[in-house]
């Protein structure tokens, strides 16, 4: 069977996009209220560059948080999953799966704050068949837009529907475009960051600015994430990988 997939790796009948945004110095980061506390933006300081520090290498260290970036939360990020899995106990089975995009793009250009519902997600199911076990990536047309943070209008998962994806249907987790798996103005809901909340209270994954959704079939892709194993860490930035049949 694995010499199926790398023959068909091989003659490009099946696909491998990158679904991770470049990690710079630009990349941008979440925006929260000023008396919490901050995750780093990513930054740099040249260790050598072919100098005198290192005649033959060139190297960095970089400094940024398990949150910068296209990046995975863990169970233990969120207080309802507090002493479950950190990200260095995710079984590696976990990430790698199926995952089915639901294209709600429109919607939100149409209404930066718009909320995926339950109802929008059965609809979704009566046309393109179950929720797997695996993810479910959540297209905004976040990943092309310019205005990326948007003052905090970001679109996100409403209550209702983020205790039934956590509690009631077979997925591992939920991937978005946008900063975080909450809405921008999730704070303010009950209880606030329901996808935080629920998702990682019934021990299921996060996934985040994550692009090329659009390059995605609405069933059928598989997903390799790749958070690094931080000992004790509650996420990381992950390289995601998405294979598609051609
Ligand atoms: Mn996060």
């Amino acid at each position: 069977m694995l010499a199926g997939l790398v023959a068909a790796l091989s003659s490009g009948s099946i696909e491998v996009i990158d679904l991770t945004a470049p990690l710079s110095e630009e990349t941008p980061i979440i925006n929260l209220p000023p008396e919490r506390g901050q995750p780093w933006p990513f930054s740099r300081e040249v260790i050598s560059d072919y100098d005198a520090l290192g005649p033959h290498v060139y190297w960095n260290n970089i400094r940024l948080s398990e949150h910068t970036g296209t990046h995975f939360d863990a169970p233990v990020h969120w207080l309802s999953g507090k002493g479950s899995q950190d990200v260095s106990q995710v079984p590696p089975a976990r990430l790698v799966g199926p995952a089915v995009v639901l294209d709600f793009s429109a919607e939100a250009a149409a209404d930066p704050d718009f909320l995926l519902r339950r109802s929008h997600v059965e609809q979704w199911v009566s046309v393109h068949g179950p929720l797997p076990e695996g993810w479910l990536l959540y297209r905004t047309g976040w990943d092309g837009r310019e205005n990326f943070l948007n003052e905090g209008h970001t679109p996100g998962i409403a209550v209702e529907c983020a205790r039934w994806l956590a509690e009631e249907t077979p997925i591992v987790g939920v991937g978005v475009e946008t900063v975080g798996t909450d809405a921008g103005l999730a704070g303010g809901f009950e209880p606030p960051y329901p996808c935080h909340w629920y998702l990682h209270g019934a021990g299921k994954y996060g996934l985040t600015q994550l692009r090329n959704l659009a390059l995605l079939p609405p069933a059928g892709a598989v997903i390799i994430a790749s958070p690094l194993p931080i000992v004790r860490g509650s996420g990381s930035p992950t390289r995601v990988l998405a294979l598609v049949e051609r």
